[in-house]
């Protein structure tokens, strides 16, 4: 272990923490796809439980309107309610089944629409005058749905998307009443614009907490990366998507060489830094859709989607000589260190645990030989012949 003169403090922000930007509330275009796969799931059981609530209490309320409403327009509104009723219902029977974002925010658009058709036709039904007398709870309509929509964490500009369906209502039922420019509306109008602040700031409130929720349930606190829980689902969501094709996969899991020496000798600080510096290499030489994570300890697993037998052979070499050609920034300087790299290949239709037995296997193999180099191990469907093993240290063989 060497100590060149320039000392060097590394302690970089993990992900954690980096990983935050304002422009993840303002479109989920840069949410992880496993975040957005929570989040259309948290979405759409709001969306059922909203649409169920509504689609019984809508028709509920005709006994009220009975009392209220004056004989000549009951049947319409009865028609009304009953239709309104019945959409709330397919809403949340059909159109919350499918787990996508598409899917959520359909289901929340049609959340959205129903009531604010439904109140479109109460006022063309029930006509002006009836609203300013006991009927005025038809006129709170609107500001039901703002309030609803804060309920839901969302970006602007699908908050946005809410805002454009209830101020399109608003101003459709103004222009139908004739009352567009009269002071009432003006406050009216007012009113909601305040309302909308408050929704859009609700909503990105909960995105807001919703994201840091879901990063610290699914980041290793140390290095930023997923921790085994979160790849380990990620990884078999990322498999059922390329079983179809049945693509070519690998699993390379990594492992510090004699890193229970560095703790011993530098102290834990030093074995933290080298973890994280581990972990940096680890996030520059993936390509997007590889899905690199903690294993624990000092172990690290990358999930190489795409990558066949010499694909991922070729990656974890690299892995392994940037380990080898840059020793880890600590306090007291520059530790160097080595890291044995197994790689299970295969195809996508395998089972993860698969993937990972075979890995591991290799992994032995390459600590047994002698450490600082990879093997790799391919199934039995995949080139270039069952149960081969290639080592590519540099000295081969026994060391
Ligand atoms: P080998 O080359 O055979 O892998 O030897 P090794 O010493 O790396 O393997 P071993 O599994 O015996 O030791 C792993 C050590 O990693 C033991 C534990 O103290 C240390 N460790 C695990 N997690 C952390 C961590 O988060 N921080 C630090 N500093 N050390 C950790
Ligand atoms: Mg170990
Ligand atoms: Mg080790």
């Amino acid at each position: 272990m060497s100590q060149p003169p320039t000392p060097e403090r590394t302690s970089r922000i993990p992900d954690l923490v980096r990983s935050f930007r304002l422009e993840d509330l303002l479109t989920a275009r840069q949410h992880s796809r496993d975040f957005t796969f929570y989040r259309s799931d948290y979405l759409l059981v709001r969306v059922k439980l909203f649409a169920l609530l509504f689609g019984v209490a809508t028709p509920l309320w005709l006994p009220v309107d009975m009392w209220l409403l004056p004989p000549e327009s009951l049947a319409a509104m009865g028609g009304l309610r009953a239709l309104t009723g019945f959409l709330f219902l397919l809403l949340a029977l059909v159109g919350t089944r499918r787990r996508s974002l598409a899917r959520a925010r359909t289901a929340l658009v049609g959340l959205i629409v129903i009531p604010a058709l439904f109140y479109l036709a109460s006022r063309i039904i029930l006509g002006e005058e009836a609203m300013q007398g006991a009927l005025v709870g038809y006129t709170f309509l609107p500001f039901v749905l703002l309030a609803g929509g804060a309920l839901f964490p969302l970006t602007f500009l699908e908050g946005g998307g809410i805002l454009v369906v209830v101020y399109l209502s608003v101003l459709a039922v103004g222009w139908h009443a004739g009352t567009l420019f009269t002071l009432p509306f003006l406050g009216t109008l007012w009113l909601l614009v305040l309302l909308s602040g408050i929704a859009l700031w609700a909503q990105s409130a909960q995105l807001h907490m919703l994201l840091g929720l879901y990063r610290q349930a699914t980041r290793d606190p140390l290095t930023g990366l997923f921790n085994r829980r979160a790849l380990f689902r990620q990884g078999e969501a990322e498999l059922a998507r390329a079983r179809r094709q049945g693509a070519p996969v690998s699993l390379l899991l990594l492992d510090i060489d004699r890193f229970k020496r560095i703790n011993d000798h530098w102290g834990h600080r030093v074995g933290d830094a080298v973890l994280r510096h581990l972990a940096d290499i680890l996030q520059r030489e993936f390509r997007a859709g590889d899905l690199p994570g903690r294993y624990g300890g000092e172990e690290f697993v990358v999930l190489a989607m795409g990558a066949d037998y010499d694909g991922a052979t070729a990656l974890a070499e690299r892995i392994r000589l940037a380990v080898a050609d840059s020793p880890a920034p600590v306090p007291e300087g520059s530790l160097p260190y080595s890291v044995s790299i197994g790689v299970g290949s295969g195809r996508a239709d395998e089972p993860l645990e698969e993937l990972l037995q075979r890995a591991d296997e290799a992994l032995l193999q390459a600590k047994e030989a002698g450490r600082d180099r990879v093997v790799a191990l391919a199934g039995t469907s995949s080139a270039p012949a069952p149960g081969w093993a290639a080592d590519l240290s540099p000295s081969g063989g026994n060391g």
